[in-house]
């Protein structure tokens, strides 16, 4: 069952916390995995709440390991960071997200994709032009493309984060700010920073039908978004509960298990044909 699987996971993750060597090899092998198609992206929609439409598409990692299993992003993203293999990744998942946004948009879906990135690609310089590459390669136009960036990245560095994300707000891509609210962001950095969207954690929305603090924390944020003239988006949204409060307090967009958990190309197709007949 679903649960036992998550059993498994919890336990292998413990088992891969210990084991610097297990974690240590498997950055050795993430290189050789991406090229094997180990790795998978998989695709959960942001609703647009008054629209009640499905716009864009956040792309997450599956890494499905021939010896480990399933390894959670959690797990090896983090390490993928330390070890600047994150490089790898982040390249794969641009090139997989546009060659996927390119089939949809051959078969008359218009989606966008939101990529995450972390804080190490916005300190190479050679991302604006690789991304301009993909979008002529592929033939998609530069609006079609989000990138999401932690807070945390671009407070950590916020002089060269600043200006790989200008670069690439001029290219006419969009910037969501993720894991909003966990980080330690000033209103006064916040306005510097080129971006369309926040992203409230779904640390605060988890949990919002039953917790009066969360409910005003999210109510906070979405209007100090507001201010800002930005857009929000809350993830972690499980219950139609959740839902009608974020539609109360004006929050843009929701994503979460509500509407689906992320899926392969395949099925996410599936369910928006589904969703779009109700
Ligand atoms: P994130 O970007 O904050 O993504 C949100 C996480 O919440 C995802 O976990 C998603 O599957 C999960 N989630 C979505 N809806 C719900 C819900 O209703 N309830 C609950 N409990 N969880 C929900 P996931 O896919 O395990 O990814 C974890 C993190 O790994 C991501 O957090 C992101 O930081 C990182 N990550 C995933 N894919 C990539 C990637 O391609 N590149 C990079 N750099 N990081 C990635
Ligand atoms: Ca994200
Ligand atoms: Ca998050
Ligand atoms: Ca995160």
């Amino acid at each position: 069952s679903c649960k036992d699987q998550h059993n498994h996971f919890a336990l292998y993750s413990k088992a891969l916390n210990k084991h610097s060597v297990v974690r240590l090899s498997l950055m050795s092998e993430l290189k050789g995995a991406l090229a094997e198609g180990q790795l998978e992206l998989h695709y959960q929609p942001k609703l647009s709440i008054d629209k009640g439409e499905i716009e864009t598409l956040e792309c997450l990692i599956r890494w499905y390991h021939p010896v480990h299993g399933f390894v959670p992003p959690d797990d090896f993203i983090p390490l993928a960071e330390q070890t600047w293999a994150i490089r790898h990744v982040t390249q794969w998942a641009l090139r997989t997200a546009c060659q996927q946004l390119k089939n949809w948009r051959n078969d008359g879906y218009h989606f966008g994709v939101a990529v995450n990135i972390s804080a190490i690609d916005l300190v190479d310089m050679s991302l604006p032009s690789s991304i301009a590459e993909l979008l002529r390669e592929f033939d998609i136009p530069a609006s079609a493309l989000t990138m999401e960036v932690t807070e945390s990245a671009v407070m950590s560095d916020a002089k060269n984060a600043l200006k790989a994300l200008n670069t690439l707000r001029t290219m006419g891509i969009s910037l969501s700010i993720d894991d909003f609210g966990t980080g330690y962001s000033s209103m006064a950095q916040l306005k510097k920073m080129p971006v369309d969207e926040l992203k409230i954690d779904k640390a605060f929305v988890l949990d919002l039908a039953q917790n009066q603090e969360d409910r005003v924390m999210v109510k906070t944020l979405v209007s100090l978004a507001q201010n800002l003239g930005l857009t929000t988006v809350a993830e972690g949204v499980e219950d139609l509960a959740t839902l009608e409060f974020l539609r109360e307090v004006g929050c843009t967009k929701a994503q979460g298990y509500y509407l689906t958990k992320a899926l392969p190309a395949e099925a996410l197709t599936l369910w928006y044909e589904n969703f779009s007949r109700n």
